[in-house]
């Protein structure tokens, strides 16, 4: 833009005359994360685009400015201008009080200086076995997390000593500037926007103001979780610091893999080998289930392949009532290793048995007649 000529506010944040205040606020915010440095990586054009719509909506959002600027347009604005926020920069983030009060879900919320610091927000792992998840469990875990230091009381500073107030910013942990109509903060690089300085550090705790612990916590795994599941313990991450409320501790649950059994969705899916004369003649088999062995009856001319769903024996619904199915597949083994009476049989078999005792090949082939004839 060339020097002196300022585009119009309502045009540089795509609005008309009679916009409203909300109507301003959602263009302002909407333009702003489209050109916020922090997402342009320093692109001159961008930086350059998101300081002309943060002064606009600076006017336009203020009832008494907008309403000079609509009677004398840019004349109306003083002649400061804004030449202070290019000096400035970005690298201190000049804009903290317009994020602090718009911005505070868009980007997260900013430390302020004197309200203390949210604790971390952790994350442990934890394995459990399949029937852990199934009906649920719980867990003792060690978590490392940073603990207030006693030895300071969390100050930072030895004891016996005190944290000074920031000669630089008075203790506010921002530094104020006017420029023409607006004032513009920026973080007190002094004292790092903390708003006070110690001196003479903690030596327990070098100055941080929290020490590395471990607490033990106990976790309740509700019944029919699975991989991928994360529990939120509210509170029971990170301390907080100077004040500021403990951080929350997610817990993620990696299901372990079974020897036998496999999960779909709230069914238990087992396949279980079954020799050739069991499937031929049918028989009664024991097969596990997460309820311990129950009684199965596997019927004569059973093929490989065959399932059998055993109704409420699965995994309990997570949420809400009742649990999934069991489901036995029936894999019929083709027996192996044949001693000589054994082949005899089979021989004699084979010679008796005549097509109606195999119904699958029976039906092959007579399709295949069908096709060739
Ligand atoms: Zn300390
Ligand atoms: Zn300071």
């Amino acid at each position: 833009m060339a020097n002196g000529e300022k585009q119009d506010y309502y045009e540089v944040l795509e609005v008309n005359r009679n916009a409203s205040e909300t109507e301003i606020k959602k263009a302002y915010r909407r333009m702003a994360v489209k050109y916020h440095p922090d997402k342009n990586s320093g692109e001159k054009a961008a930086e350059e685009k998101f300081k002309e719509v943060t002064e606009a909506y600076e006017v336009l959002s203020d009832p008494q400015k907008r309403a000079l600027y609509d009677q004398y347009g840019h004349a109306g604005m003083g002649g400061g201008g804004f030449g202070g926020f290019s000096a400035g920069g970005f690298g201190g983030s000049p804009f903290g009080d317009i994020f602090g009060d718009i911005f505070g879900e868009v980007f997260g919320a900013r430390p302020k200086p004197g309200r203390g610091r949210r604790g971390d927000d952790l994350q442990y792992n934890l394995e459990v076995t399949f029937e852990e998840a199934a009906f649920g469990v719980d867990k003792k875990i060690d978590i490392p997390y940073a603990k207030r230091c006693d030895a300071c009381s969390g100050s930072g500073a030895k004891p016996g000593t005190e944290a000074k107030t920031c000669p630089t910013c008075h203790g506010a942990g921002q530094m104020r500037f006017q420029q023409g109509f607006f004032s513009v903060s920026k973080t007190c690089s002094h004292c790092n926007g903390e708003g006070r300085i110690v001196e003479s550090p903690c030596p327990t705790c070098r100055g941080v103001g929290t020490v590395r612990d471990k607490k033990t916590i106990s976790v309740k795994v509700p019944a029919g979780v699975e991989t991928g599941i994360r529990l939120k313990l509210s509170g029971e991450g990170g301390q907080g610091v100077k004040g500021g409320p403990n951080g929350d501790l997610y817990v993620a649950l990696m299901v372990k893999e079974h020897p036998i059994f496999r999960r779909e969705d709230n069914d238990v899916i087992c396949e279980i080998p079954i020799s050739f004369t069991q499937a031929a003649l049918g028989c009664e088999l024991e097969v596990p289930t997460l309820d311990g062995r129950v009684s199965l009856k596997i019927p004569e001319g059973t093929q490989s392949g065959s399932v059998f769903r055993m109704r409420g024996k699965g995994v309990p619904a997570l949420q809400g009532y009742g649990r999934g199915d069991h489901i036995v597949v029936a894999k019929v083994e083709t027996p192996t290793n044949l001693n000589k009476q054994q082949r005899e049989l089979l021989e004699e078999l084979a010679r008796t048995g005549g097509e109606d005792a195999n119904p699958l090949r029976k039906n092959f082939f007579s399709k295949v007649m069908d096709l060739f004839t």
